[in-house]
């Protein structure tokens, strides 16, 4: 059994598709999903579509690449939808540097904010990073939990970033890149984290796995990464599903 604690189910990509998605996705081991929202439209899409599948949880926030657009209606409709009860988390919010869709200073404005609804609502936090872990590891100190509940998600960094990742307390999630031949490096880094603190996520429809290497990425594609999983941190595949499901449940308080 296995959790897929980051999916995008709600993009158009699944639109002809997406009850075969969940379908196959089912067969393949996935028992639950997170789908979560990066954009008002798409935190609106992920409640809409947990309150039609039993085994879909959702995560209410809003991407870096948002951030220049973001009004205080926006934040009025977040809270709104934060009513419902299948959320599980907030995100995916964060930082991101490398494609800079938004401005730097809007970005951690509003992350901060974002992090203040998560311990308002004692929700635990998907942070997304890219090429800015200095600004999210500063910003996480001054505003978060003590240790900060939540998940470093579709981990790329060095030992030492991860160090402090999980000296805050973090999970740390790696995506189906982790199996993509030049990623030795990242493969590496992987070795570095304890089993209690490992969490798995597609971020599917992005990075599919080296088998399917470009196309769409899709939940029941996880399978590669906990085989790859297995192999780096030489455990079974099913201690691998067992304490990645564990630890999800217990972070996101998924009953049953
Ligand atoms: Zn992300
Ligand atoms: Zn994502």
């Amino acid at each position: 059994m296995i959790i897929d604690t980051h999916c995008h189910l709600d993009f158009d990509q699944f639109h002809a598709d997406r009850d075969s998605v969940i379908e196959r996705a089912e067969k393949a081991g996935v028992k639950y999903f997170i789908n979560v929202g990066s954009s008002l439209e798409g935190s609106r899409k992920s409640v809409e579509l947990a309150s039609r599948h039993d085994s879909v949880f959702a995560s209410v926030g809003i991407h870096p690449h948002e951030a220049d657009h973001i009004t205080e209606d926006t934040f009025t409709e977040i809270e709104g939808l934060l009513r419902d009860k299948k959320i599980v988390a907030i995100g995916e919010i964060g930082l991101d540097y490398f494609k800079k869709r938004s401005a730097p200073d809007k970005q951690k404005t509003l992350f901060t904010r974002f992090i203040e609804i998560s311990k308002k609502r004692n929700l635990p936090l998907i942070i997304h990073n890219r090429d800015a872990a200095r600004d999210t590891l500063d910003i996480l100190k001054k505003n978060g939990t003590h240790p900060v509940s939540g998940v470093m998600h579709c981990f790329s960094g060095d030992e030492k970033f991860l160090g402090e990742v999980l000296e805050m307390g973090l999970h740390v999630s790696f995506t189906c890149n982790l199996t993509f031949k030049n990623a030795k490096r990242l493969r590496e880094v992987a070795k570095g984290v304890p089993l209690d603190r490992l969490l798995l996520e597609t971020d599917a429809p992005f990075l599919a796995p080296q088998a399917y290497r470009g196309k769409r990425n899709e939940p029941a594609y996880i399978i590669e990464l906990r085989d790859v999983l297995s192999e780096i941190l030489n455990v079974s595949k099913e201690e691998i599903e067992k304490v990645t499901t564990d630890n999800a449940k217990k972070l996101f308080k998924i009953p049953g």
